[in-house]
């Protein structure tokens, strides 16, 4: 089980909810090592009214909550009002390999996210401001691909009720096999081995221009059948 652990934040002003989230940005501290204590001083001198990161992920892999999650936080310009700010001790500028602990904290994290908010898409912060942060060897394109692979509403182990309220969706979905999108890129990775085993195996099979007619609803229960064994 993920722990996040709690401190009593002191904000030195009223924290404002956030609108929407539709991003998960990720930072690194740029300091090699730092506490969440020291970024909530260092934030506080700019001016802030605290720690501006939700989350703060140690190297050892401990997590630590930074503002509330529906408040609006202070970590990319221009996003703030949608988005998370997850922030990696570290100065991956510098520094060449992020530990296994932290960069496994990280990945539960965006676990955690991604189910609770399965519309968002994760950026670095270069991607959204003028910065080099989360540094040059921070593993950004891995996280990324790993939280486009998360099914939003994967679950470990099925139970018997999901397993049979699965199994009835598939055979309504059976009778409407028939629109979607053909396996490009704009498939979602996690889904595409499932579904073309299911072509292949003429399970599935498209219209006359080749089209699977599938929504993203479709082929994340297909692919969650999948993984328990059902095709
Ligand atoms: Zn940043």
């Amino acid at each position: 089980m993920m722990k996040i652990s709690e401190i009593d934040w002191k904000w030195k002003s009223g924290l404002s909810v956030r609108p929407k989230t539709n991003y998960i940005v990720l930072h690194h501290a740029a300091a090699i090592a730092c506490s969440p204590y020291q970024i909530d001083s260092w934030h506080k001198a700019n001016g802030w009214s605290g720690i501006g990161y939700h989350y703060f992920v140690r190297k050892d892999g401990s997590i630590y909550r930074g503002r509330p999650e529906w408040a609006t936080g202070a970590h990319a310009s221009g996003k703030n009002h949608e988005s998370i700010g997850v922030c990696a001790e570290g100065n991956y500028d510098v520094e060449y390999i992020m530990p296994d602990s932290q960069k496994d904290a990280i990945k539960e994290l965006l676990r955690y996210l991604k189910l609770k908010y399965p519309n968002t898409t994760v950026k670095g912060h270069k991607h959204v401001g003028t910065t080099g942060c989360p540094g040059k060897y921070y593993p950004l394109s891995e996280m990324m691909e790993f939280y486009r692979n998360v099914i939003a509403n994967e679950s470990e182990e099925l139970n018997v009720t999901q397993y049979e309220e699965l199994k009835k969706e598939i055979n309504t979905l059976k009778s409407r096999v028939g629109y979607f999108n053909y396996i490009d890129d704009n498939m979602n990775e996690a889904y595409k081995p499932t579904i073309e085993k299911l072509v292949s195996a003429g399970i599935l099979q498209g219209n006359e221009k080749g089209e699977l007619m599938l929504t993203t609803d479709m082929m994340r229960i297909l692919t969650i059948l999948d993984r328990a064994g059902v095709f």
